[in-house]
């Protein structure tokens, strides 16, 4: 087993505070639903929403998809789902990847649903070799190559969410 570093924890770290910034202009004076998917979501949330000055609610989605292959199989089922009412309100998906957009096009079309005022997507990481469904990104981190990383909240079986930065992992 071997990690190797891919984006250095400072390097993370300036990235969010610019997207934040960039976040806070473009809804400024205004209200904003942050609503995370877990659970890969939740280390890029929390530094995030800690980066910025506008008045925000914080909610949760939990996405899993049906069976347990690597890769999504195209079948969602939502196991966790905010309860706040999200019509007429301004609503900022925030994701850890996004890799063929089979998930996030699903959890976009249930928010659409519930008629929110605007709704933008803001992601860590994009392997856009691994498209199947594209989706507009708002606020992107890094434009990754299609390597299976981890760190950062993002796991491998499970594992390693807690690293401080994202590496690439191999068996080897
Ligand atoms: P999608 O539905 O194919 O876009 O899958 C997105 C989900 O797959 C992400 O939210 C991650 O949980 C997971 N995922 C995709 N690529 C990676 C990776 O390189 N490392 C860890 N998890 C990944
Ligand atoms: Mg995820």
């Amino acid at each position: 087993m071997a990690i190797e570093e891919m984006l250095s924890a400072e390097k993370i770290e300036k990235r969010i505070q610019q997207m934040a910034q960039d976040i806070c202009q473009d809804y400024s004076g205004q209200e904003l639903v942050v609503i995370g998917v877990l659970n890969g979501a939740f280390i890029f949330l929390s530094d995030l929403v800690r980066q910025m000055d506008i008045p925000i609610v914080v909610e949760f989605i939990k996405a899993s998809s049906y069976g347990d292959s690597t890769e999504s199989s195209g079948e969602i089922k939502f196991d966790l789902w905010p309860k706040a009412n999200l019509a007429g309100k301004n609503v900022l998906i925030v994701e850890d990847i996004l890799d063929t957009g089979t998930t996030l096009t699903r959890v976009f079309e249930q928010i659409r649903k519930d008629n929110p005022k605007s709704l933008k997507l803001a992601t860590l990481l994009h392997k856009p070799a691994r498209t199947k469904h594209a989706l507009p990104i708002d606020y992107l981190g890094f434009q990754i190559e299609d390597r299976f990383v981890i760190g950062y909240g993002l796991d491998f079986a499970g594992k390693f969410r807690e690293l401080p930065y994202i590496g690439v992992y191999s068996d080897d």
